[in-house]
């Protein structure tokens, strides 16, 4: 690395302690980015950089809920509008017992070049809270969201910033939420949360658009081999929205879907998960809100494997085709990476959000693993949800076809652009490149010509 870099990561490190996932995001990013510096000096001299790794803004506040037995609980909200250049800040909003400040920049930050990838007018934002819904009854998830929103309703807005999703806030989350702004703000804006139901302003895909999105961009990668998904064993790991539809549309490809996780554990159907199963999972999963372990008793044919701490997860050295992450940061390590190699395993696709560490990438390049990494590969969902604050400005639902046909087209030209880009900057078969580099340099034009802000 430069000198130039150096320094700057030492300052990253410096402003931003106790914050790993943070730093690790950026100095991913950086890896890529010192390439564009030496042909930009432009962006040196207005320190892109520096601005782009300090967020705009970022908000904390106290959620206090009851719960079904009156005690009370009191929780902490985000919010961090990391980059607002190319339009309103976007992206989800997660709830799960280890979010805090530097997971949410980090996610905050990888959304800035993904939302771009996109080319659709969003900038970057990320929140969420350290609020468990595992365990909790409906009505106490609806309380503790109508208390997020109280706080959250005067940061946010259709031209401001426009939460979504993400691990622990789906469907049932999106309603309450939206619920409790509607009724504060006395407006139906149906552009200031996307994820919302099809019936009350949601679009069509959008649940499906971040796996679907994933499956689409693994067909590009191997269409440059003029191969195909039909027939691949493939590894999903994750039940939750990603890892559903992400075995949805393998199955409408032809592959054969063979394991999915959840905290508890994994499981191995060497039968394949069909749609008769992945139904069943559906259920389990967003109605009764159960566990996998429970898989095996409804189809025996399948194996569990209890979770455990370990130096390496199982699920990863499965033989298979193709691996589809789609559960959490940081879930394939270097060993991970390995035995998915030696596995078989000939591309990666990341549903989830950084899901690999960087020594796994690392691995993937020295043994040749064709790797989309998760700002581009599953830069779908937030794509669907700006073709959703399209619907919504323009007050029009489109077909399911129609914004089927637009996230494939959009996925296909991610995938492009990655692969010119990488090539242009002498990293040819790069996607990690390639994304990092397209996604940043779209951001940074725009930081350039707005001035110094
Ligand atoms: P969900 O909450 O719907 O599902 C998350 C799944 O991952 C659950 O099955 C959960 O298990 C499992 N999981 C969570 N932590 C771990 C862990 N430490 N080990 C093993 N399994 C774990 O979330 P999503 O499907 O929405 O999100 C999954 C990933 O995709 C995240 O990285 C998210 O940031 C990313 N993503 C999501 C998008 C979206 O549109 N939803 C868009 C782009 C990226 P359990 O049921 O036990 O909690």
């Amino acid at each position: 690395m430069s000198e130039y870099v150096d320094q700057l990561l030492t300052n990253v490190a410096t402003k931003n302690p106790h914050e790993p996932e943070f730093r690790q995001a950026v100095e991913e990013v950086m890896e890529s980015v010192e390439l564009v510096l030496e042909r930009h000096p432009e962006y040196r001299d207005a320190k892109i950089v520096e601005r782009i790794v300090e967020p705009e803004r970022v908000i904390q506040f106290r959620v206090p809920w009851v719960d079904d037995a009156g005690d009370v609980h009191v929780n902490r909200g985000f919010r961090i509008e990391m980059n607002s250049a190319l339009g309103p800040y976007k992206g989800g909003l997660r709830f799960h017992p280890a979010v805090y400040i530097g997971k949410l920049k980090f996610l905050a930050f990888e959304q800035i070049f993904k939302n771009a990838l996109t080319t659709l007018p969003m900038g970057a934002g990320k929140g969420g809270a350290d609020f468990d819904p595992k365990g909790k009854t409906d009505t106490e998830v609806m309380r503790f969201c109508q208390s997020f929103m109280t706080e959250l309703q005067r940061h946010i807005g259709p031209d401001t910033d426009v939460p979504a999703g993400d691990v622990g806030v789906g469907g049932r989350e999106i309603g309450f939420l939206f619920g409790q702004y509607r009724r504060i703000r006395n407006v139906h804006a149906g552009g200031v949360l996307t994820g919302k139901g099809v019936g009350w302003g949601g679009s069509l895909i959008r649940p499906e658009a971040t796996g679907y999105g994933a499956v689409y961009f693994a067909e590009e990668m191997l269409a440059t081999r003029d191969e195909s998904l039909e027939g691949n064993r493939c590894l999903v790991s994750g039940s939750g929205n990603v890892a559903q539809y992400t075995v949805e549309k393998l199955l409408d490809l032809g592959a054969k879907p063979i394991t999915l996780s959840d905290t508890g554990g994994f499981v191995y159907d060497p039968d394949g998960i069909d749609r008769e199963k992945l139904a069943w999972v559906m259920t389990l999963k967003n109605e009764r809100r159960g566990r996998m372990r429970e898989y095996v008793e409804a189809f025996p044919s399948a194996t569990f494997t209890p979770a455990e701490a370990g130096d390496a997860n199982p699920l990863w050295a499965v033989p298979a085709d193709c691996a589809f992450p789609s559960a959490i940061e940081n879930e394939i390590n270097e060993k991970d990476a390995v035995n998915l190699a030696n596995g078989g395993v000939k591309v990666v696709s990341e549903g989830a959000n950084m899901p690999t560490t960087p020594n796994g990438v690392q691995v993937f390049f020295d043994m040749g693993v064709m790797y989309g990494p998760g700002k581009a590969a599953n830069a779908g969902g937030v794509a669907v949800s700006g073709l959703e604050m399209s619907q919504n400005s323009m007050r029009v639902t489109w077909d399911r076809e129609v914004v089927d046909d637009r996230l494939r087209t959009i996925m296909k030209r991610i995938h492009q652009q990655c692969r010119e880009t990488a090539e242009d900057y002498g990293k040819p078969g790069s996607y990690f490149h390639g994304a990092n580099i397209a996604g940043f340099t779209r951001v940074a034009d725009a930081m350039l010509a707005q001035g110094v802000i």
